[in-house]
């Protein structure tokens, strides 16, 4: 398959044999800047967790090192239709505006991947609950019972914001604590603020075979706990490179949250660009509702 958008990147769906393209979104700051800025100065109330790599929450001390729990048994659970759905609770706190975004956020992982958040029912055993506590916040995986995604009314209700949040309840950790990544950013550990640099500390990561990628929505811009407006992370080998700057999930975030999860019927690719377009209005995930993605007819070659 080859694909053409006006605009932007997309994705050839193996399912339908089309492309998907992403709208454009409006401009919109990097997702690590919203998250430092939401998150600056935070002081939580008593029965808030502790706060480790901006916006990773822990119930206590001995947490912070703990082995990517994805290896065991922090993974959501997968249904005999392949998917893996997960109970969510929005606090009634939210304007609906501001529930209008969450439910975006969570309502973007049904197009790209089998994860299918759905509203809490009654004996649900795990689930998340989204709260606007301080700051934008979350667990590292499922923890069992109700785990607080916080998204604070003061900073943190954006797409990527969600998204990130989000990413980290599946069990995703930051692009710049992953295993390999001093293959492609250097720490300058001599600019970061003085007892924060824990943020950077490495984590034994399973990188599902992705590249490591700059434009993460789960990787934090060069600046990121600077305490000299110096930056803290640049790329290696070019430094030029655009670090931190997502303002959704990207391709590889897409990628090994279907590896992750093993959502077969989502795996997708990238290719690259050319392509004449033509729309056709159906969505390609079947009962998947507010899919953002137009949909184009395709050159058929060889698909991936
Ligand atoms: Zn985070």
């Amino acid at each position: 398959i080859s694909c053409t958008c006006s605009e932007g990147d997309y994705n050839v769906c193996i399912t339908c044999n089309c492309c998907c393209c992403a709208e454009v979104t409006s401009r919109e700051l990097p997702v690590g800047e919203l998250l430092e800025r939401a998150n600056r100065d935070r002081t939580p109330d008593f029965d808030e967790p502790t706060l480790i790599g901006g916006d990773i929450a822990i119930k206590s001390e001995v947490d912070r090192n703990a082995d990517p729990c994805t290896a065991s048994d922090c993974l959501w659970g997968k249904w005999s239709d392949g998917k893996v759905y997960i109970p969510y609770y929005i606090a009634n706190h939210f304007s609906s505006r501001e529930q209008a975004i969450i439910v975006r956020g969570l309502d973007s992982f049904s197009s790209v991947s089998c994860i299918r958040f759905r509203p809490y029912q009654n004996g649900d055993r795990d689930w998340v609950s989204i709260e606007s506590r301080n700051g934008c916040y979350s667990y590292v995986g499922r923890q069992g019972g109700g785990q607080t995604v916080s998204l604070s009314r003061q900073g943190c209700l954006y797409h990527s914001t969600v998204q990130h949040e989000l990413l980290h309840a599946l069990g995703f950790n930051h692009e710049q604590t992953r295993s390999d990544r001093d293959s492609y950013i250097r720490v300058n550990w001599e600019n970061i603020i003085e007892g924060m640099e824990y943020n950077f500390y490495k984590i034994n990561t399973l990188n599902q075979g992705t590249p490591y990628d700059y434009n993460s929505v789960m990787q934090y811009e060069r600046y990121a706990f600077s305490r000299n407006s110096l930056p803290t992370m640049v790329p290696i080998p070019n430094s030029n490179v655009s670090l931190g700057q997502a303002t959704q999930m990207s391709q590889n975030d897409i990628v090994r949250l279907n590896r992750l999860y093993k959502c077969c019927k989502y795996m997708v690719v990238q290719l690259k660009k050319n392509i004449k377009e033509h729309t056709h209005t159906q969505g390609h995930s079947k009962g998947v509702p507010t899919a953002k993605y137009k949909n184009y007819s395709t050159d058929t070659t060889n698909g991936v």
